[in-house]
């Protein structure tokens, strides 16, 4: 039987079985889990995160974005849960799935490579500030600018 909405539950973590119907959402874990909406059983971990999903809770009901496809799955399941319902989203071709396959894993790499520049950047800057050490670093930055 499919389902046709998911109601948030809070949890500290998944429990062994899921509810079919409800969505658990583990803050502390950034991740949230539900059983498949086409109601094969199959649980579907949703993690939260700038290039996975994005969780919008109204007080009520939560959303998720992007659309689930559930390409993994026998089922081929595809759905959005826009305030807590479920969506259907036509099944998409191995062209298409691909392609958002490949953006997806391009957008990450870009995230990570900024992310670790900023680490790079970020910790010179930290360990000058502590030592107080201005005019070596005055002349570090004119070595630096070839002066
Ligand atoms: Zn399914």
């Amino acid at each position: 039987m499919s389902i046709k909405s998911l109601t948030p539950q809070f949890v500290p973590s998944f429990p062994q079985e899921l509810e079919p119907g409800e969505l658990y959402l583990a803050m502390e874990f950034a991740t949230a889990a539900h059983l498949c909406a086409c109601g094969c059983g199959n649980k579907v971990i949703t993690p939260f995160s700038p290039t996975d999903w994005q969780l919008l809770f109204d007080g009520e009901t939560v959303s998720l974005k992007p659309s689930i496809g559930n390409w993994s799955f026998k089922c081929r399941s595809h759905y959005w849960v826009r305030s807590g319902r479920i969506e259907w989203a036509g099944d998409m071709s191995q062209a298409a799935i691909n392609a958002g396959r490949k953006s997806d894993a391009e957008a990450k790499a870009r995230v990570q490579s900024s992310r670790s520049e900023d680490v790079v950047v970020r910790q010179p800057v930290a360990q000058t500030r502590e030592r107080v050490d201005v005019p070596s670093l005055i002349t570090r930055f004119k070595k630096w600018l070839g002066f």
